[in-house]
């Protein structure tokens, strides 16, 4: 029986964990990403982690982590992390783990995980969207995920959604991360505060508590200044997702990542704008669902799938 190390690098945290062949978790366990300066250091820590938290053993290791080409085994120009603009990813963890490591875009890991663990299963068309610290999407077209030539396809948090608009970490203007990222939203969330005439109760928070989670929160409970954050972040990424859906036809969609976690407002207000902009013979066909995998490591859960796809790729 195979378990697998999964590992899945995030802008914020970073979250392993050892699965077993059917999906279980047996073990995980997490780091802060900023707190190691270089991608070797990363490896070192997660290694020394396992040996001294775990008797779980591994048979073969997959890391899921932005802007990841699956050609060269390298995070390149990722905006959200600070090691540089190449890193050597594969390189650096075969090091410490040994060789054989499968590396993947994030986004594409979700997708995976979805249809190895989740439940998109045997469907034909369907795309995963990770909301987080930035954007990015995951879409399995007739079967098959879409990769794009350096396996970076999907890089939908950089979809330019405004004409000049917002600055952008990848040096553009106006990217749908920047308005939908966690820190887009909180951003958001402090512009209409500075013009709102009080009332709303995330003006008794620290700005440094902004967060996404607070201000869903407070949404909830019908905070008028939460709301039209909400809204308007919902507004752009439905905006953003009929594109998909109208190139593509696509029908089901899966949300997953830290900001899913919001739950039920997030999909029905997403849905409500998406339905606007998608053509009228599509309207009543999609699905658009949280993730149910979000709650149990999605992203780890997407870095095994990925060795169950591509490790046969990789011996050959
Ligand atoms: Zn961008």
């Amino acid at each position: 029986m195979n378990n697998f190390l999964g590992i899945d690098i995030g802008g914020t945290n970073t979250a392993f964990g050892i699965v077993s062949e059917e999906g279980e978790m047996l073990y995980s366990g997490n780091v802060s990403t900023k707190d190691f300066s270089t991608i070797d250091s990363l490896a070192e820590a997660i290694k020394k982690h396992l040996e001294s938290n775990t008797k779980e053993s591994y048979d073969s290791v997959g890391i899921g982590a932005p802007s990841v080409s699956r050609s060269s085994g390298c995070i390149e120009f990722a905006p959200n992390l600070d090691w540089g603009d190449i890193v050597p990813l594969k390189g650096s963890f075969e090091k410490v783990f040994g060789e054989g490591v499968i590396v993947i875009n994030d986004a594409n890991a979700a997708a995976l995980g979805e249809k190895h663990f989740g439940d998109a299963g045997e469907l034909k068309n369907f795309s995963v969207i990770t909301l987080g610290t930035g954007v990015g999407l995951g879409t399995v077209i007739d079967g098959k995920l879409m990769e794009g030539t350096n396996g970076l396809a999907g890089e939908l948090g950089h979809l330019v959604i405004r004409r000049a608009g917002r600055e952008c970490n990848c040096g553009n203007l106006g990217c749908l991360e920047t308005y939908a990222g966690a820190a887009g939203i909180a951003l958001t969330a402090k512009e209409k505060l500075e013009f709102s005439s009080g009332g709303s109760a995330l003006m008794s928070l620290p700005p440094s508590d902004l967060t996404p989670l607070e201000i869903f929160n407070a949404a909830r409970k019908d905070d008028p200044v939460s709301l039209e954050v909400i809204d308007s972040v919902c507004h752009d990424l439905g905006y953003a997702l009929s594109s998909l859906i109208n190139l593509f036809d696509i029908e089901h969609i899966y949300i997953t990542g830290g900001i899913a976690n919001s739950g039920n407002i997030l999909r029905r207000k997403i849905e409500k704008h998406l339905k606007s902009y998608v053509l009228p013979n599509l309207r009543t066909k999609i699905s658009l669902k949280i993730s149910t995998l979000n709650q149990t490591g999605a992203g780890i859960l997407g870095a095994v799938a990925a060795i169950k796809e591509y490790s046969k790729e990789a011996v050959s």
